[in-house]
């Protein structure tokens, strides 16, 4: 059972899921204005695959959903996730990401009390969180598992309430849970809000493409399909009760990136005069803004014996070649009402 996995990289793991044809997977996901069933397959032409439109604060339909589906395992990516809406409004990532990840907690450990043995001690609750309730790096030294949390933002510090949250039912009640701490995710069906679907859609419709402050912060940046690779590794793998850091180690500054794409866009899409780069606008910078992110996975590495696939270059180039082909799943989006 996958909560959230309508979204960015909950519809690449249901994907992954549903291609790879051994699981049944039930996606229970609210339709937010981040939630897009064109990202999905169809339930109609599959038997392993089955969609529910639910809300993870709603604790009826939850537990009717996991009572029905009866899973093995749920992963929990149903969250508010831009950082920038956080800041304007924080109110809906305590209700969805502390209080909803709360209700969902709460019919897991109903369901998984009631349990057989067998299934009792096979069942596991992950929790999909990211890097950023680490707070912010100087220049040097990454984040690990053992990392104290320091979140800056409410988007952080709500999913750093989730983690404590999904922790706690471990220490009290036994519940085999494990969290997943990754570092920026980028690929194809992301939202055109985060900054490299951003980038490319604003140089393809000509207008600037807005980076924030000096463009200096840095994250160490991780493609969608690698992070799905992680993500089974650690449901399946992992030990209940403990953490994993995810990431690349492919650091990269914003300013860096917009280059980046530009130079891929005037190679692949020329423009009929100069090129994108020219677009590139500085904008006062966000509040608090993290420096800098990154990410030690060697014991991701090591026990679980994942590692990525690909570089941040063939990443990126995946990613605009994408975006380019598949403009009729991003341009509604631009002109959405949220
Ligand atoms: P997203 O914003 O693209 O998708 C979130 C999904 O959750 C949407 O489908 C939305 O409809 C659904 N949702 C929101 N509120 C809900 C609710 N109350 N009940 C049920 N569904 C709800 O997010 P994403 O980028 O795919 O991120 C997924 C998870 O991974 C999040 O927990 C996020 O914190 C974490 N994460 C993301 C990144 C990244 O770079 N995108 C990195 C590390 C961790």
């Amino acid at each position: 059972m996958v909560t959230g996995g309508a979204g960015f990289i909950g519809s690449a793991l249901v994907r992954r899921l549903v291609a790879d044809g051994e699981t049944q997977t039930l996606n229970f996901d609210a339709l937010t204005y981040a939630g897009n069933t064109h990202s999905l397959p169809d339930p109609r032409t599959t038997q392993r695959y089955r969609f529910i439109k639910g809300d993870i604060r709603d604790h009826a339909s939850l537990s009717s959903a996991i009572s029905a589906f009866k899973p093995d395992i749920i992963m929990n990516l149903a969250a508010e996730t831009h950082v920038d809406r956080s800041i304007t409004g924080p109110q809906a990532f305590i209700d969805t990401n502390i209080a909803g990840t709360a209700t969902l907690l709460e019919a897991a450990r109903t369901y998984w009390e009631a349990l057989d043995d067998t299934r009792r001690q096979s069942f596991r609750l992950h929790q999909i969180s990211t890097d950023e309730v680490f707070g912010s790096l100087g220049p040097t030294g990454r984040f690990s598992e053992t990392t104290p949390y320091a979140p800056n933002s409410p988007y952080s510090a709500s999913k750093a309430s989730a983690d404590h949250l999904v922790r706690a039912w471990h220490h009290t009640y036994g519940l085999p849970v494990l969290i997943s701490n990754c570092t920026n995710n980028y690929g194809p069906y992301q939202y055109p809000e985060k900054f490299i679907p951003r980038v490319i859609v604003n140089a393809l419709a000509g207008v600037d493409i807005p980076v924030y402050g000096t463009g200096e912060n840095v994250r160490d940046w991780l493609f969608v399909d690698d992070h799905v690779d992680a993500l089974l590794a650690v449901a399946g793998r992992g030990e209940p009760g403990e953490t994993y850091a995810i990431g690349a180690s492919e650091e990269h500054t914003n300013i860096d990136i917009a280059n980046r794409i530009c130079a891929l866009l005037d190679e692949m899409r020329p423009r009929g005069s100069g090129s994108y780069a020219d677009l590139i606008t500085h904008v006062t910078d966000r509040p608090g803004h993290d420096a800098r992110y990154a990410i030690d996975a060697t014991r991701a590495r090591r026990e679980l014996g994942w590692q990525p696939r690909k570089t941040f270059e063939t990443g990126l180039r995946r990613t605009v070649s994408w975006y380019l082909d598949n403009r009729h799943w991003w341009a509604p989006l631009l002109d959405r009402e949220v």
